[in-house]
């Protein structure tokens, strides 16, 4: 199963996805290739590959690469091989992607669940760019004007859960999961399992 995790910059989506990640282990996270430098206290390889545009580009042209955006001057992807693999052997995957991403994966997996986690106010965005100081006064106008479109398309998701409280916001994120994956028609191999004597 494939889980598509939007949310504006700033909502505190890695947050909660650090909490999820440590309730449930299982999980998959599929890390992505970006072109953005490296903030203060992220690592290569556990919160993005970090790369040059040019390797973006040649993973690009050489069919690598599921989906990709360009957002705020930056190219970010989500690697092939990976997730096919992961979702072949029937791991539920989350995918951390942008609004353009999400409309991609729901094309590939119509199956894909799309969750939009929100602030409880923009105005909470805003400060929570600024507390965090990675970015410069260009990079957070630019990152508040993308998040109002965003906003505009989280009608488009399965899923909407407030991130007010951080412990609730991972709450209903896993409540999402479980009963997804319980859903009828991902369960089938249970049931045949079950009913065999
Ligand atoms: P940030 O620079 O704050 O880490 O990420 C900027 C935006 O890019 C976030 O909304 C994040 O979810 C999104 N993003 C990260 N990786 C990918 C990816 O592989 N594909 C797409 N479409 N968006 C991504």
């Amino acid at each position: 199963m494939l889980v598509i995790l939007s949310a504006p910059s700033g909502c505190g989506k890695d947050t909660v996805l650090a909490e999820l990640f440590n309730r449930a282990g299982w999980l998959k996270r599929s890390i992505s290739l970006t072109t953005r430098q490296k903030r203060e206290g992220e690592k290569d390889g556990e919160d993005y590959y970090f790369v040059s545009r040019e390797y973006f580009q040649s993973k690009l042209e050489s069919g690598q690469i599921l989906e990709h955006t360009s957002y705020s001057g930056n190219y970010y992807g989500t690697p092939k091989t990976t997730v096919d693999e992961w979702l072949k052997q029937g791991e539920t995957v989350i995918l951390k992607i942008e609004v353009e991403g999400a409309v991609k994966i729901k094309e590939l997996y119509p199956d894909a669940v799309s969750i939009f986690l929100v602030p409880p106010a923009m105005s909470e965005l805003e400060t929570r760019l600024r507390q965090r100081m990675s970015e410069g006064e260009e990079e957070i106008q630019s990152r508040l004007t993308i998040a109002v479109n965003e906003m505009k398309n989280a009608v488009n998701y399965d899923y909407i859960v407030v991130n007010e409280d951080l412990g609730r916001a991972v709450d209903d994120v896993y409540a999402i999961i479980i009963s997804e994956r319980h859903r009828t028609s991902r369960s089938m191999h249970i049931l045949n399992e079950a009913m065999t004597f």
